[in-house]
């Protein structure tokens, strides 16, 4: 059993349906041949996309990351590499930071991006994602640093993170390539962005958003949270009614329900879970299951 592949955009990168999330690496206390367990753990299932971010694990994780990529040769061109720029932590791996801030400047992307590049020991990123939107964005700088990067061959594909639609549009229109996706938010636990419009873009212009936290970053399973315990005991009984699914791979059927072809980023560093999690695919959430989630999530029923 391997998960799917799907395309991000006409001309996109191929990213595997379900993605690997490495922000946590840091908390797994693996050592690098831990690590290439892992790697080639998801490997195994068809889960060949990484996602990993600069300030992961305070700035180290991409460097973790490298090492296992160093320490295999070859291991780089079975997998595809997604980081993201523009967060800057006060920490002492960034002395000149004062103050948490967003740098979304032309320079700070390159910089950054060619940072990623020495921390993961590659050539080649095959996604850049801005990680948040920034209030001083401005949308003529950050095409013009897209532009630098992928003209150098350092960057392939370009997208955005936690953007809303109108500042997805914002950069879009100064761009004359598709950004290929916009990592959101979004669980059986967060709803917002089936209602804000984000979704809505994302089907009309046919750009599959990347899903962080799919799990609610664990908080589905914290038995002292009220509204997660609601949304357990339907996803139990739905997983019952499909054949004895646990609640992990229910919620992320759930996710893969949308139509505007969600990839689910996930959290866990446990082959265990992944391997759960890889069975979702083959679950599909009829209708009144579906919203069986959502009202147990809402707390009301659907107007
Ligand atoms: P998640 O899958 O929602 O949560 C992972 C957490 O849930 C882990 O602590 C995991 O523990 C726990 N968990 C998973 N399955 C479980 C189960 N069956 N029972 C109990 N606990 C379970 O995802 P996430 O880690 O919050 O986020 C996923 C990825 O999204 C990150 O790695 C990162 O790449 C990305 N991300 C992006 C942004 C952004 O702004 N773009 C923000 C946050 C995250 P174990 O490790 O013990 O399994």
């Amino acid at each position: 059993m391997t998960v799917s592949r799907i395309q991000l955009t006409d001309g996109g990168p191929e990213f595997s349906r379900l993605v690997a999330g490495v922000w946590r690496l840091g908390e797994w206390g693996m050592d690098t041949r831990g690590l290439l367990n892992f790697i080639h753990g998801c490997l195994d299932l068809g889960i060949t996309t990484f996602d990993n971010a600069d300030i992961y694990g305070g700035y180290t994780c991409e460097g973790l990351f490298g090492a296992a990529l160093a320490a295999e040769p070859g291991l780089r061109d079975r997998l595809e590499l997604v980081t993201k720029c523009g967060i800057q932590l006060v920490t002492g791996n960034r002395p000149g930071n004062r103050v948490h801030h967003y740098d979304t400047g032309r320079d700070h992307i390159i910089a950054a991006a060619e940072n990623s590049l020495s921390q993961l020991q590659t050539d080649r990123l095959d996604l850049l994602l801005i990680h948040r939107p920034d209030p001083l964005l401005d949308a003529d700088e950050v095409a013009e640093a897209f532009g630098t990067l992928w003209a150098a061959g350092k960057v392939r594909h370009f997208g955005v993170s936690n953007f809303l639609p109108w500042q997805f549009d914002l950069l879009q229109s100064r761009l004359d390539f598709p950004l290929v996706t916009n990592q959101i938010e979004l669980s059986a636990l967060h709803l917002a962005p089936l209602h804000d419009g984000t979704l809505d873009q994302a089907q009309r212009l046919r750009v599959p958003p990347m899903v962080w936290s799919p799990l609610a970053g664990g908080r589905l399973f914290d038995a002292h949270d009220e509204r997660a315990g609601r949304v357990r005991a339907v996803l139990e009984g739905v997983g019952r009614e499909l054949g004895g699914a646990a609640v992990d791979q229910v919620a992320l059927a759930w996710l893969l329900r949308h139509p505007a072809r969600l990839l689910p980023v996930l959290g866990s560093g446990r082959v265990e879970r992944i391997h759960a999690a890889a069975m979702a695919e083959g679950l599909r959430l009829d209708r009144q299951q579906w919203f069986a989630v959502w009202e147990a999530s809402a707390g009301r029923e659907v107007p």
